[in-house]
C-alpha cells in the first residue's frame, strides 16, 4: 500500500520499524535510515529475526538537505518519518517540500543554540505545504500525539466544552542505573531545565524550573501504579492546544521525577554539565550537554532490564448539556510487554506506536490533507481505535475530584 522511510535508528524510531514491519499490508516497503548506519542494520537484522520482513538500512544525515532529497529520489516513498532529533525537522521538511512527499515527526523544532522549542518554525510551513499538495503531520508520539488526540476525542463526544486540562505523564519504572533519561539525553535535559509556563485564562504563567526552589509538584494517585510526586513542566502540546481546543480555560502538564533523578540532575546542573554553549577544553570547543550525552546510556539499551508501568493520561473538565463534568483517559504500558514484543522499553514504545498508527493513517488516506497539522485537528476515532488495536488500549474515567497542584 505504501513505501516509507524512517529517519532515526535510536529508541523510538526501532520501535517505528518493527511496529510498520508487523503491518505489511499497509508498510510495503520500510527504509531505516540514521547517522550511525550499523544501528539500521542491528534493527533491520532484529526485524528479519521476529516477523520475517526485511527492511532496507541507509546511512544518512538528516541536517544535510541534498542527502535526504537523495534518499526520497532513490526510494520514493509516501511518507517521510522523522523521529531522528528535533534539531533535523525543518531541514527534513524542506527535503519533503522539495520533492512533494508526506511529512510526520514527534517532536517539534528547536534550535542546537538556543534551549526553546516552539511550533512557530514548522507552522511556518503551512502555505507551502498546502500550495505543494503534501501533508505534515506533527508530534504523533505520545506526549504530544495521543494527549492531543484524547483531548480531540474528549472534546468530540463527551463535552461542549473542556473549561480545564491537566495531562498526566507518570513513568513507574526502574531501569536499574543511577541515572539515565527515556528519550535522548541532550533533547531530555534541555526540557527539563527550562522555566516552566502553563497556560491561564489567556496568559503563560511562568513557574521555576523542575530543579530550583519553588518548583509546583503534588502527589497524584496513578492508576495501577499508585501516588508518584508529579511536577509541573511545560510541554510543546500545551502551545498546540491552547490554540485549536477553543474555550479552553487553563492547560497543565505534569511529569513524575524521583527525588534520585532530581538530585542527579540538580549535581549536573550546578556543574554547568547541562550547559548547551561551547566551552574551551584543551584548545576544543566543546558543548558539555553533548559531552554529558556520550557519557550516558542511551535510551535504547535501558530496555532489556527495565520493570514497570507508565501511566499517561489526561484529565479534562467542563460542561455538557449544561451539567459539570470531570473525565480521565489514560494509558498504562509495561516496560518488560515491550520488550516482549519489540525489544525497547515503554517510552520508546508509547512514542513509535502513535508515530505507526499516524503514519497507517496517511497511507490508507483517512488522514489527509494539504498543509502542517497537529494532531487534533484531525478526527481522533480513527487513531483512538489504533491504539487499542496496535498496543496501547486506553482507558476512560469519571474524574471529580479536585487536583491538587
Ligand atoms: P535516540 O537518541 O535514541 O535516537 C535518535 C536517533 O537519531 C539516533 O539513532 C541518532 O543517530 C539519529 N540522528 C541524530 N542526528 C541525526 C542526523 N543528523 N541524521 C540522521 N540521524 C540522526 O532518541 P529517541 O529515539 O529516544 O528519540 C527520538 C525522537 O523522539 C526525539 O526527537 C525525541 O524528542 C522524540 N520523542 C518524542 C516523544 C513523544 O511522546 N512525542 C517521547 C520520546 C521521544 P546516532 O545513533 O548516530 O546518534
Amino acid at each position: 500500500m505504501g513505501k516509507i522511510i524512517i529517519i532515526g535508528a535510536g529508541g523510538v524510531g526501532s520501535v517505528v520499524a518493527h511496529k510498520c514491519a508487523q503491518n505489511p499490508d499497509v508498510f510495503t516497503r520500510i527504509v531505516l535510515a540514521s547517522r550511525t548506519i550499523g544501528k539500521c542494520r542491528k534493527v533491520k537484522a532484529r526485524i528479519r529475526e521476529m516477523t520475517g520482513i526485511s527492511i532496507t538500512a541507509e546511512q544518512t544525515d538528516a541536517e544535510n538537505v541534498k542527502k535526504t532529497r537523495a534518499l526520497i529520489k532513490k526510494h520514493k516513498p509516501d511518507l517521510v518519518i522523522n523521529v531522528a532529533l528535533p534539531y533535523q525537522d525543518l531541514a527534513i521538511m524542506d527535503a519533503c517540500l522539495a520533492e512533494k512527499v508526506n511529512y510526520l515527526d514527534t517532536a517539534n523544532y528547536e534550535p542546537k543554540d538556543k534551549a526553546k522549542f516552539e511550533y512557530k518554525w514548522q507552522w511556518a510551513y503551512q502555505s507551502r505545504f498546502k500550495k505543494a499538495g503534501i501533508m505534515a503531520l506533527l508530534g504523533s508520539g505520545f506526549d504530544p500525539g495521543v494527549t492531543n488526540v484524547f483531548t480531540a476525542y474528549a472534546r468530540k463526544h463527551l463535552f461542549d466544552r473542556i473549561r480545564t486540562l491537566d495531562i498526566l505523564d507518570c513513568n513507574a519504572g526502574s531501569h536499574g542505573k543511577s541515572f539515565a533519561t527515556n528519550f535522548n539525553p541532550e533533547i531530555n535535559i534541555r526540557e527539563l531545565t527550562q522555566i516552566v509556563r502553563h497556560w491561564d485564562r489567556g496568559t503563560w504563567i511562568k513557574t521555576p524550573p523542575i530543579i530550583e526552589e519553588g518548583s509546583i509538584h503534588f502527589d497524584f494517585d496513578y492508576p495501577e501504579v499508585g501516588p508518584r510526586p508529579s511536577y509541573l513542566l511545560f510541554h510543546e502540546e500545551l502551545e498546540s492546544l491552547v490554540r485549536n481546543i477553543k474555550g479552553l480555560e487553563r492547560a497543565r502538564f505534569w511529569m513524575t521525577f524521583s527525588e534520585n533523578y532530581l538530585t542527579h540532575l540538580r549535581v549536573l546542573h550546578n556543574l554547568g554539565l547541562t550547559r548547551i554553549d561551547p566551552v574551551d577544553y584543551e584548545g576544543k570547543k566543546i558543548v558539555p550537554l553533548q559531552f554529558l550525552k556520550a557519557l550516558l546510556p542511551e535510551p535504547a539499551t535501558l530496555a532489556e532490564n527495565y520493570t514497570g508501568k507508565t501511566v499517561i493520561g489526561c484529565i479534562m473538565k467542563g460542561e455538557k448539556d449544561g451539567k459539570e463534568k470531570g473525565v480521565y483517559i489514560y494509558n498504562v504500558c509495561d516496560h518488560a510487554e515491550c520488550y516482549k514484543e519489540v525489544r525497547s522499553q515503554a517510552i520508546s514504545y508509547t512514542t513509535g506506536v502513535p508515530a505507526m498508527i499516524g503514519a497507517m493513517l496517511m497511507i490508507k488516506g483517512i488522514w489527509k490533507g494539504k498543509g502542517v497539522y497537529n494532531m487534533e485537528e484531525l478526527d481522533p476515532d480513527p487513531f483512538m481505535e489504533g491504539l487499542n488495536k496496535y498496543g496501547l488500549p486506553w482507558k476512560l474515567a469519571e474524574y471529580n475530584q479536585e487536583l491538587k497542584g
